[in-house]
């Protein structure tokens, strides 16, 4: 160490140890430096122990689907006895997926024996949907049931019994789930050792206190604060010499070469003193605990400065959590006064001479900020050439305009792309509008078929949401006896709900949410208004069409003609009406009301109408489209976009109406196309912040949270 210090010569002191010791592992570990912490890990953050208090909170918390998987998938338990295995958290979820299972084991069971009656698994709706990983079936549903069903019978505790009792259980529960032969770390075995110690200790407390029956969960909140209070010992013999990590008020007494004291910002040190709700003061005395009130913090601040002989350094940190400046302590702004010089602030990218670096890691760092790594460092050659490029990558991301090989260019598999996306491939609007939303979000959903699985919740989802609300307009416009007289339509509304409500859960496979009545009455609440205004858009109009599909159920698909080549489309139109001249108006039905305006179809984001008029007109023959807009059903009012009205100006050429807009819309895909086809997919946050069921936003840094 630096002049001649040994590491039981130096000690860190803070107020807060716990905050800094991840930080502090990490960088003692870079510099190959011992470090010992006076306090070690709190059993409870141990990783088995995480796992344990996990797999006791099960049955607690019902059976929860994300808390049962991550049980089953857990490596510190042994399921098999039980017929488990963590590959079988794979076809549970699927199951869950469809269930859906939002908790309790009655969920699992109807769910599971819902998939047992199946013979078959559903073909895929689209052929080039994400290929569907196997859903489990007929017997293996059964099997997957018959064994969740015995760990369940062996998990669900007995009633209120002595914690001695408890403790034996969970002992037992234990024996069979292997737990204690799955310990394999160091930091499992020192917890396994500690966890039996805390076991005893709640024993001995019942001797002392004694016996009286506890409940299950009383066991649990008992054994859980034990836990907290325990500490695992530290990893260091105390025989090795370390750098010791010391709170403020156990530096008192020692005397060390060099200290260094962290934490002199505002609120830190001094601490802002409160009374602890649960442990008054003069419980504190009692027990003879470190009190919380009148603490003589510049008293401890003067005994931790003085307990250096040759170095004292004193950090601080100079910003907050959320970004803002934090203001220094008190006596950090007392303790600088006393010299000439303000201190300097050393931010970490700061340039600084490769002379000083103390880790390999740091040498490396500062070679690549000075882009060059000297002769005599030659032995780095081969981790700097890595660390170049990581910040040839770091540096592309952070750039204000992806571009470049790390920004979403896979040019490289451009035949591939080609060929997958050729003339044959037939397109939907939904997958063009999401290449123009986000072309990287293009790749991870579509090109790569990832998608987000989220723990199912109550209630409907927005998807679920928007195909109820279609399919309940289809009923009512379809089986009224006069579709143009909103009073018929409104009639067989009403009829139809009731049944669609009903059927509903099982439809989309949903939970019912203790809100669905409420969301019962609000939905139709929602559906009459936009029957009665869609009425009165405009006059004349019939409704003769609903849900026609195009490209799909056997029906031709609509042929584009881009930039000389045909180009294949699909999808379904909401609806479609017709006027005494026989002409079209296209409606398609939007749940929300974002994105609906002409801006929107210039700048490509939404390109269904014009192609669903187009598909109407040539596609399936139902005569000329003359007009079609975008119905927002729960605001019961029509998007600004009208294709009658539209209109554009492109490179002084005008463009109108209907064909106007599959103009404008036949240029976005020849870009989207060729975007696609050239592999080239950069990440770009769409207006207004990407989309929360993106499959990227988990990982992507261009992340653009939504503002909604
Ligand atoms: S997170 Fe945003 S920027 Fe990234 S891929 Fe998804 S939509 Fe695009």
């Amino acid at each position: 160490m630096r002049d001649g210090l040994l590491p039981d010569e130096c000690a860190l002191v803070t107020p807060f140890p716990e905050s800094y010791r991840p930080h502090l592992r990490e960088a003692a570990s870079e510099f190959g430096l011992p470090i010992r912490f006076t306090q070690g890990q709190s059993l409870a953050s141990a990783p088995g122990m995480v796992a344990l208090l996990d797999l006791l909170d099960v049955p607690t918390r019902n059976w929860p689907q994300s808390l049962t998987l991550a049980t089953i998938r857990s490596p510190y338990f042994n399921l098999e006895p039980f017929g488990l295995t963590r590959q079988h958290a794979d076809p549970l979820q699927l199951a869950s997926l469809a269930g859906p299972v939002v908790e309790g084991l009655d969920q699992w069971q109807d769910t599971l024996n819902r998939l047992e009656q199946v013979d078959a698994p559903p073909p895929a709706e689209e052929e080039d949907l994400p290929a569907q990983p196997r859903l489990p079936i007929g017997p293996e549903a059964r099997s997957l049931w018959e064994s969740l069903h015995a760990f369940a019978d062996r998990l669900t505790p007995p009633g209120p019994q002595p914690i001695h009792a408890w403790v034996r259980w969970l002992e037992d529960l234990l024996d069979d789930l292997r737990f204690f032969d799955q310990q394999e770390t160091e930091i499992d075995q020192a917890s396994i050792a500690c966890l039996r110690d805390t076991l005893r200790s709640l024993v001995l407390g019942e001797q002392v206190f004694g016996e009286q029956p506890s409940s299950f969960e009383a066991f649990i909140a008992d054994l859980h604060s034990n836990m907290e209070g325990a500490y695992l010992p530290d990893s260091i013999p105390w025989a090795q010499p370390a750098i010791l990590v010391l709170r403020v008020l156990e530096a008192r007494g020692i005397r060390l070469r060099a200290v260094a004291l962290m934490g002199l910002s505002e609120g830190l040190f001094p601490e802002v003193e409160r009374e602890d709700p649960f442990l008054r003061e003069a419980v504190r005395t009692e027990l003879d605990l470190e009190p919380r009130l009148g603490r003589e913090q510049a008293g401890l601040f003067y005994q931790a400065i003085t307990r250096a002989d040759d170095f004292l350094l004193l950090t601080r940190p100079t910003l907050a959590d959320d970004g803002e400046r934090w203001e220094p302590s008190p006596y950090w702004t007392a303790a600088t006064s006393l010299f000439a010089e303000s201190p300097r602030l050393v931010r970490p990218d700061d340039p600084r001479p490769l002379a000083d670096a103390a880790s390999p890691a740091e040498v490396l760092f500062l070679a690549v900020r000075r882009g060059s790594l000297p002769r005599a460092y030659e032995e780095f050659s081969p981790r700097y050439a890595d660390a170049r490029r990581a910040h040839t990558v770091f540096a592309a991301r952070l750039a204000s305009e992806p571009a470049g090989p790390f920004e979403g260019d896979l040019a490289i598999a451009e035949a591939l792309l080609a060929a997958r996306y050729g003339s044959t491939h037939v397109w939907s609007p939904s997958r063009l509008e999401t290449y123009a939303s986000c072309p990287l979000e293009f790749l991870t959903a579509n090109a790569l078929q990832l998608e987000v699985r989220e723990p199912p919740q109550p209630g409907m989802d927005v998807q679920q949401r928007g195909s109820l609300l279609h399919a309940i307009l289809e009923r009512a416009y379809g089986e009224a006896e006069n579709p143009a007289d909103p009073t018929s339509v409104l009639d067989m509304l009403h009829v139809v709900t009731v049944q669609a409500f009903a059927d509903a859960p099982r439809a989309y496979a949903f939970r019912p949410s203790p809100l669905w009545e409420m969301e019962q009455a609000f939905l139709l609440e929602r559906l009459e208004e936009t029957v009665t205004a869609l009425a009165e858009v405009e006059p004349g109009w019939t409704p003769v069409a609903f849900e026609r599909s195009f490209g799909r159920e056997g029906q031709p698909a609509l042929e584009l003609q881009v930039n000389g080549e045909l180009v294949l489309l699909r999808g379904v139109i909401d609806r479609v009406d017709t006027n005494s001249a026989g002409q079209l108006r296209l409606i398609d039905y939007k749940t929300g009301a974002s994105a609906l305006a002409p801006r929107d179809l210039i700048e490509g984001r939404r390109l269904q109408l014009p192609l669903y008029a187009l598909a109407a007109q040539r596609a399936l023959g139902l005569g000329e489209a003359a007009d079609g807009f975008y119905w927002a059903i729960l605001k019961a009012e029509p998007g600004s976009l009208r294709l009658a009205r539209f209109h554009q100006d492109e490179d002084g050429e005008q463009l109108t109406g209907v064909d106007g807009a599959v103009q404008v819309v036949q240029s976005h895909v020849a870009r989207i196309l060729q975007g696609i086809r050239a592999g080239q997919f950069p990440p770009i946050p769409p207006q207004g912040g990407c989309p929360t069921y993106c499959p990227a936003a988990g990982w992507c840094w261009r992340y653009a949270p939504s503002a909604w």
